[in-house]
């Protein structure tokens, strides 16, 4: 579905990607794991078309996207969950949502979509009317997962999802993933919590200094002494 062919990226005269080949095929769950700065969000910011690409190939469904806009790279149907969630704290809940449905095409279908996600996260429905920035983080993230759906994608990007909350809502933030990925979204999911992300995901690529180190299924990067010294504290 996606796919990145020695992708470059960077910021003015830095460099934070160099080379990343990756692909990620439809129906499966893959995780972005590495250390603080190894250039994970920047990974995805780079094919959400956030920052451009200054080398390589990237492609969704076949379609070429380093070229196109943002908004266009969202109707190929990629939709990104930004760290910090990145809500409008003074909107409402469901005005937060429908922000989610800014394409055309997800526009025409804004309030069949916004009856699916409600339908999705009850809670969401529950609280459609408070403003976003009084919720709890684990709502917010529910609230800005609910968000990226809005736009009918086929990919969604969630950038540490589980960033800044107690481990017990962390958990509810993982069931939410499982379930939007049962829900039959393809997931790339960029994480700190390597111990949390390898239950829920097939593969994964390990980032160090804008660079993949490793890759591979879930279960083997887990037995990879390397990994677990550096990323899960054994
Ligand atoms: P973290 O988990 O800490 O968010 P990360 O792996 O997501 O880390 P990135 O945020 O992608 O890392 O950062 C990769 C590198 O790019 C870092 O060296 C960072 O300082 C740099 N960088 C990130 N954003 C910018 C920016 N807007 N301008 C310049 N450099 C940036």
């Amino acid at each position: 579905m996606l796919e990145l062919r020695n992708v470059d990226a960077r910021y003015g005269a830095f460099q934070a990607l160099f080379g990343v080949s990756m692909q990620v095929q439809a129906g499966e769950a893959v995780a972005v794991i590495g250390a603080n700065g190894a250039g994970k969000t920047t990974l995805l910011r780079a094919i959400s078309g956030m920052i451009p690409v200054t080398g390589g190939e990237m492609t969704m469904e076949g379609v070429s996207i380093p070229s196109l806009a943002p908004h266009k790279i969202v109707e190929t149907g990629i939709a990104h969950v930004p760290e910090s969630r990145r809500l409008f704290p003074r909107l409402s809940v469901e005005d937060n949502l429908k922000m989610g449905a800014f394409i055309p095409a997800a526009r025409e279908k804004a309030a069949e979509r916004l009856d699916y996600v409600y339908g999705l996260f009850p809670r969401l429905k529950e609280r459609r009317t408070q403003l976003a920035g009084t919720m709890s983080g684990g709502e917010q993230q529910m609230c800005a997962i609910g968000r990226a759906l809005m736009s009918g994608p086929k990919l969604v990007l969630l950038d540490e999802p589980s960033m800044g909350l107690a481990p017990v809502i962390v958990q509810q933030v993982f069931e939410l993933v499982r379930r939007i990925r049962s829900e039959g979204y393809t997931v790339l999911i960029v994480e700190q919590n390597v111990r949390q992300v390898m239950k829920i995901v097939d593969r994964a690529y390990l980032i160090e200094v804008g660079r993949v180190k490793a890759s591979g299924p879930a279960s083997e990067l887990l037995d990879n002494d390397e990994i677990r010294r550096a990323y899960m504290g054994v």
